[in-house]
């Protein structure tokens, strides 16, 4: 079994000072291979400077479908390679949620991501309407259809219900072992699922331990290099 992935998602946080003390204190940690650090864009290149030593890899939270031209405001796949950056995380909730992100363009990204070289980590999941109304399964099985046929191994995807995310509310056992499971089922059983929402030191290696859960995708927790840490140490 590979080890369990931990990504953190720092979101709009973040100064070239937090940068520097958080992930000075990561860097030092020698978490090993499968850690990776998603910081604004303006922040990559520092960041990619401290964790040089570590094999901790660096990220961005979003990229253009496009690869070059008039399209102002936009960051490609390409330039995030050329910065260092191996990871991206696409088709998050707040994306879909506030900027107009759909499954179609989401998908777009992810082969630009991949052609690029990066590890997508391809974001899925409910509202807490979707839910309460019996469609989360089916949600998910949509916002999958865009990945198939991409190679394997070289993205995971995360199981992040809205409802979870930043709310304090951490999903059940029962509500996320069978979601990663359908996820595993509907493209391939080798296919790495992280959750996301709501994940803390305190119960990070609760959920670490559930069936089918290959990593997690750690949002406010990862401000904290104390409590991002911890949850490092929780993966097996
Ligand atoms: P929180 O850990 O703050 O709930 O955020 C989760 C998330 O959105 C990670 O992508």
């Amino acid at each position: 079994m590979p080890r369990q992935l931990v990504i953190a998602n720092w979101k709009l946080h973040g100064s070239i000072g937090q940068v520097k003390s958080v992930l000075g204190e990561v860097a030092k940690a020698d978490l090993g291979a499968n850690v990776g650090v998603c910081v604004p864009f303006p922040y990559l290149m520092l960041a990619k400077q401290i964790l040089h030593p570590t094999r901790i890899q660096c990220g961005a939270q979003n990229v253009s479908q496009y690869h070059i031209g008039a399209y102002t405001g936009e960051v490609s796949a390409g330039m995030l390679a050329d910065v260092g950056c191996e990871l991206v995380i696409i088709g998050h909730s707040e994306r879909r949620r506030l900027f107009g992100e759909t499954t179609e363009s989401a998908g777009i990204k992810m082969r630009a991501a991949l052609d690029a070289g990066l590890m997508g980590i391809y974001c899925v999941g409910e509202s807490a309407d979707e839910r309460r109304e019996g469609r989360a399964e089916q949600v998910v099985i949509e916002q999958l259809q865009v990945l198939k046929g991409l190679p394997l191994g070289l993205f995971a995807v995360a199981y992040e219900p809205s409802w979870a995310v930043g709310s304090g509310m951490v999903a059940s056992e029962e509500q996320i072992a069978p979601i990663h499971a359908l996820i595993k089922n509907e493209l391939d059983p080798r296919v790495r699922v992280l959750y996301g929402g709501s994940v803390k030191a305190n119960n990070a290696a609760s959920i670490l331990a559930v069936e089918h859960v290959d990593g997690v995708l750690v949002g406010g927790a990862a401000l904290s290099s104390f409590e991002f840490i911890e949850i490092c140490k929780a993966a097996r």
